[in-house]
């Protein structure tokens, strides 16, 4: 069993952070996993995650500790899920992507292009009784309904549930990635369909869940065995609250349909954290897509990271409050994570894996 790992994130003021409230913030660090968090009524509170990455952290420090772990994990086989969270503007979709896919200052650079960077160079020293076979798939869900964004015919993926290989999105594209460049030409790809929908339907990508998928199948070539690690990478939607958008209409049911879903996500961690018998009590993963998709992640197979996002400015302290509540709670639930199709625990692994970190290292250096 493992804890999911809770980190929060406090991205710069903005400049109209700036304008409005000057340099104020509503965060005091008092070191790298815990923080005073004050409210608008000068009410303090004390949060301890995992990690905090304050205002001068970089893409490469969140990566190295939230993600790389996770990606090293997925390599062997051992399901991932990385979740960004946190209200509409925060920081998860620079965390997650960085300022552009494709083009961007290498400091700047997401998660998603440091994922695609590690599974390569790590697959390229696997020895030669390992063959590696990498796939991608991108999906969005937009009110309830799960898209896919390699094939925007497929508008409404229907969720399965197999006995080996858990969650599944039932006819989702999976496209072979040879290389780098090539995954990160198919992300963009995936990110500018999403544009196309959301100006067809006139929505804003804050507005739906987006998921990158990467299936990393190991081959034996000894044997012939096959092993797979599934990598979730998952953009949610904006967490604020209905009122404060004074949304009406269409705008409404989106901003209702998002706080069902991750209300949904809330309750789920509730009940695997809070229950009378722990984790004996009955689990409402199938209320919303967004948790049948994630149930694996959250409640079984799988090491997951969440990313709780957050401006520093007073401005928006009673969003952030509500961000690193949810975080604070999600930091309970412990899952069980364990080689995909196989039955065995990560301990076991080591002698089934045939990256070893430290000669890799030698090598690159
Ligand atoms: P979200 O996806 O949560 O709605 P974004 O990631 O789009 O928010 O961030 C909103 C704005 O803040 C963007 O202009 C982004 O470039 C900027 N930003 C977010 N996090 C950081 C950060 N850590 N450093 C610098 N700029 C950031
Ligand atoms: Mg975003």
């Amino acid at each position: 069993m493992s804890n999911i790992t809770v980190c929060a994130r406090f991205r710069p003021l903005s400049s109209k952070e700036r304008r409005d409230h000057g340099d104020a913030v509503c965060i005091q660090c008092v070191d790298s996993e815990t923080f005073i968090f004050k409210d608008e009524k000068a009410e303090e509170f004390t949060f301890n995650f995992d990690r905090v990455f304050y205002e001068k952290s970089e893409q490469t420090d969140v990566y190295r500790f939230l993600a790389q772990p996770i990606v090293q994990d997925a390599l062997n086989a051992v399901n991932g899920t990385i979740i960004t969270f946190g209200q509409t503007g925060a920081g998860k979709t620079y965390s997650m992507e960085g300022p552009g896919i494709l083009e961007c200052h290498a400091v700047e650079k997401g998660l998603l292009p440091r994922v695609v960077e590690e599974i390569f160079e790590c697959t390229k020293f696997a020895d030669e009784t390992s063959k590696y076979t990498i796939k991608l798939s991108m999906v969005e869900i937009y009110m309830e309904k799960v898209r896919d964004l390699f094939d925007l015919s497929k508008d409404n993926i229907q969720i399965k549930e197999s006995k080996t290989q858990g969650i599944m999105l039932n006819g989702v594209i999976e496209m072979p990635v040879k290389d780098p460049p090539e995954a990160l030409l198919t992300l963009s790809n995936g990110i500018a369909n999403r544009a196309v929908g959301e100006t067809q339907m006139n929505i804003a990508s804050s507005r739906s869940h987006c998921i990158y998928i990467f299936t990393i199948q190991q081959e034996s070539t000894k044997d012939k065995r096959a092993r797979t690690g599934k990598l979730n990478l998952v953009d949610l939607a904006g967490s604020e609250k209905v009122e404060k958008t004074g949304a009406e209409g269409r705008v409404l049911e989106e901003a209702k349909t998002i706080n069902k879903s991750l209300s949904a996500l809330g309750n789920v961690i509730n009940a695997l954290t809070c229950g009378p018998t722990g984790r004996g009590n009955h689990i409402p993963y199938r209320d919303s897509k967004l948790t049948r998709i994630l149930q694996d992640a959250l409640g079984g197979n799988s090491r997951t990271a969440l990313l709780c996002c957050c401006s520093p400015s007073p401005t928006n302290s009673s969003e952030s409050l509500s961000t690193l509540r949810f975080g604070a709670r999600a930091k309970h639930i412990k899952t069980s994570p364990r080689v995909a199709n196989e039955d065995k625990s990560i301990r076991e692994l080591e002698n089934f894996t045939p990256i070893k970190r430290e000669s890799r290292e030698k090598l690159l250096n």
